[in-house]
């Protein structure tokens, strides 16, 4: 009898460690869950700084520096568009202008052809009419131009230096010329094609000075610039150097010697 006493209380003993257990259950489920959590935490965590890791320092310095900068980064003077060519800056002697001829046999420098075409067909779209007098010329065109202008100061009497010097003044000495890169070209108005100051006042020129930056095209020779670019006021003149540039040279009222040298 003693002993099927003990082994009750045995079972008693038993039954309430076990009651214990089941009554801190929930407790140890809340810490496991805790530890899950945590190291789920750590796994995600790691997994993002990874990601982190793959963006150099060094970017993210440059970027912060950049943001809060306001130098203006330099400007590529050797982009094709903007080679500035004026009697103190002669073409490279090996430049080969690569251009795409349009339908009336003046051509232009193939990578800027489409602009021009988007700048002509919407000048068009306004009741306009341009027409282009003169645009790539070889370097044989110009010494041509040239030195057909001194024979004709010969023919007038004057001394073959004086006829050069004449010459010079109103054709660019070969070299000198922008119309030899294929970047340049004359536009005027189909009512007034002489090339003088009366340009300006036609619409065909009104409309090309206020939108031909739109296209990359700048007036090169403005009237208050001439001291810079050596040129006499020519407004029918001009000078695909890309839209960005375009832009910044149209804003800011400025010739492309200037905006070089900015
Ligand atoms: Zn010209």
């Amino acid at each position: 009898m003693k002993e099927e006493c003990k082994k009750r209380m045995h079972i008693n003993k038993i039954t309430e460690k076990i009651k214990e257990l089941y009554l801190y259950l929930p407790a140890w489920l809340i810490v496991l869950a805790a530890v899950l959590c945590i190291a789920v935490g750590i796994l995600i965590g790691n997994g993002i700084n990874k990601s982190d890791d793959s963006v150099k320092p060094e970017e993210t310095i440059t970027l912060d520096r950049d943001a809060g900068s306001t130098t203006k980064p330099k400007i590529d003077k050797t982009q094709w568009n903007l080679i500035l060519v004026n009697q103190w800056n002669l073409i490279p002697e090996d430049y080969e202008a690569k251009v795409t001829y349009l339908d009336n046999g003046h051509a232009i420098d193939e990578r800027a052809y489409s602009d021009l075409m988007d700048m002509l067909d919407d000048c068009r779209d306004e009741g306009l009419e341009p027409v282009i007098c003169s645009s790539y010329r070889s370097m044989e065109k110009q010494k041509e131009l040239f030195s057909n202008k001194i024979d004709e100061y010969i023919s007038y009497g004057y001394s073959e230096q004086e006829a050069e010097e004449k010459a010079g003044q109103l054709v660019a000495v070969p070299g000198t010329s922008e119309h030899q890169l294929g970047l340049a070209l004359d536009i005027v108005d189909i009512s007034n094609q002489t090339l003088d100051e009366s340009q300006e006042n036609t619409d065909v020129q009104k409309w090309l000075m206020n939108n031909s930056w739109r296209y990359g095209f700048i007036l090169r020779y403005p009237t208050d610039k001439s001291k810079i670019t050596g040129i006499s006021y020519e407004p029918w003149h001009y000078r695909y150097v890309g839209k960005k540039a375009a832009k910044e040279i149209y804003d800011a009222q400025i010739c492309l010697e200037e905006y070089l040298n900015s």
